[in-house]
């Protein structure tokens, strides 16, 4: 079989849950960014994944395994709906068109929702999985009230406004109440400044290579790393140290993010 490179269409399957009739989902398995308008619907067409029933018209939305490439950004991201689907070096090769992809950023996700984001997490110069501990951080800023109010399963980055620049990115905290309203904060350069010096000779340190691997660098990546790294700092004798710069980096989340001042935990 000739590989055939870029994006590529499919068929799956489908059974209506609502009247089991059968039908056929036309969709992609292989999403290839050169193709540009497709990339818009994958970034801003929340109908692309779903499924009409032609027999009893229930929508129905639909999650299967699909690689987006970027070639000229070097990014290869996998919607991988099932944590427990494999994916295999020859899927990519034969997607890519080549065995070597040691210079792209391989990322996977769960849901097209963290995949939308990845994507734009790593269109970007700044690295996404700092991206993702600031995320984290200002999650844990807020208060248990605001928390139920802004629930963490609709919180995510998305672009700072309507240029779309993907430099300048926010976060986005969707109101449970109001349908379609939220609270967006731009991050802003100092914090990605901060975030970077304290965090980013730590991820060097305990990243391997780190290419080629298919890894979820999520909310709850950030979550353990962060919980890993305090308990390193508790056990080191420069806890002093390693305390300092975490509180310094919350106390710069307070005032990039909130524009609020954070006191120290006692
Ligand atoms: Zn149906």
């Amino acid at each position: 079989m000739a590989a055939t490179i870029g994006t590529h269409e499919m068929d799956a399957s489908v059974q209506c849950p609502a009247c089991s009739a059968s039908g056929l989902f036309h969709t992609w398995d292989v999403i290839d960014a050169g193709d540009a308008s497709l990339k818009d619907r994958v970034l801003f067409d929340e109908n692309l994944f779903f499924y009409t029933c032609p027999q009893c018209q229930s929508k129905i939305h639909i999650e299967s395994k699909c690689l987006y490439i970027d070639r000229s950004k070097k990014m290869l991201i996998w919607h991988i709906p099932s944590p427990d689907e494999k994916i295999t070096l020859d899927e990519v090769h034969q997607a890519l068109g080549t065995t070597s992809f040691a210079e792209y950023t391989c990322r996977a996700a769960l849901t097209w929702g963290e995949w939308r984001e990845k994507i734009i997490e790593c269109e970007g110069a700044y690295d996404d999985r700092l991206y993702e501990i600031i995320k984290y951080g200002a999650y844990q800023l807020l208060s248990k009230d605001d928390k139920e109010r802004l629930p963490l399963d609709a919180y995510h980055i998305d672009y700072a406004d309507d240029d779309h620049d993907p430099e300048r990115l926010a976060l986005i905290f969707m109101r449970k109440d109001e349908k379609g309203m939220a609270y967006v904060y731009p991050i802003t350069e100092k914090l990605k400044d901060v975030t970077k010096d304290i965090f980013m000779p730590i991820l060097n340190q305990i990243s391997g290579d780190g290419q080629a691997q298919f890894e979820r660098f999520g909310y709850a990546w950030a979550s353990q790393f962060m919980t890993y790294l305090i308990k390193a700092a508790e056990a080191d004798a420069n806890r002093e140290t390693y305390g300092n710069l975490i509180g310094f980096w919350i106390k710069t989340i307070g005032e990039e993010v909130f524009q609020t001042a954070v006191k120290p935990q006692a």
